[in-house]
């Protein structure tokens, strides 16, 4: 339905067919001649607009909000296009050893689908899924890796050292680490 705003139906009829298919496209054009029908319309445009405003999609995964930041290093790890050393992949998440390691073990764990997580701070309720699920795989790539003491760290913004916007934790450990960090 967002695709059908007003504003839209303006598109050229090609830009339109893209969108959503010619035969759809064309029972649409006639249902909206109807005066009911536009008024429904109108009336879901309305408070879908309202939805944009205060930001609703945001809280709705999958459901609007895109993920608009820019693709980073990482899309391209996931897909495999440049090479990385992975320690362990699911569905849902990529753990590889850190390029340039901080500690003689330095893993990143990521989600595979970043859905706005460009940085933790754009967390929400529906990302806890994901969020709990990569807390989980540290604990048993820690375990399975014997890792033993171990650090996790989330840079959070340029100022606490983040350079990839793409959610990452870091897996430090094999040496004593201090407190507090730099
Ligand atoms: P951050 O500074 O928290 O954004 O961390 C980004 C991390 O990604 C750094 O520790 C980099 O060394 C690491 N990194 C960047 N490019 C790659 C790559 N191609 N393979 C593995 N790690 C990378």
């Amino acid at each position: 339905m967002p695709k059908f705003s007003p504003a839209e139906t303006q598109l050229p009829t090609e830009e339109l067919d893209k969108l959503a298919g010619p035969k759809l496209v064309s029972w649409y054009k006639r249902m909206l001649s109807q005066p009911s029908f536009a008024k429904v319309q109108q009336e879901i445009s309305d408070a879908l607009s309202k939805w944009d405003e205060n930001n609703r999609w945001a809280g709705i995964l999958h459901a609007g909000k895109r993920d608009e930041a820019e693709q980073t290093i990482f899309d391209k790890i996931v897909a495999k296009s440049i090479p990385s050393q992975v320690v362990f992949e699911d569905d849902k998440v990529l753990v590889f050893k850190d390029i340039n390691p901080q500690a003689p073990t330095h893993l990143l764990v990521i989600p595979k689908r970043r859905e706005t997580l460009s940085q933790l701070r754009f967390a929400t309720a529906e990302h806890e899924g994901i969020l709990g699920h990569m807390l989980a795989v540290v604990a048993k790539v820690a375990s399975e890796e014997g890792l033993g003491d171990y650090r996790l760290v989330v840079n959070d913004g340029r100022g606490a050292g983040q350079e990839v916007f793409h959610l990452h934790m870091h897996v430090l450990a094999g040496r004593p680490l201090t407190w507090p960090p730099g």
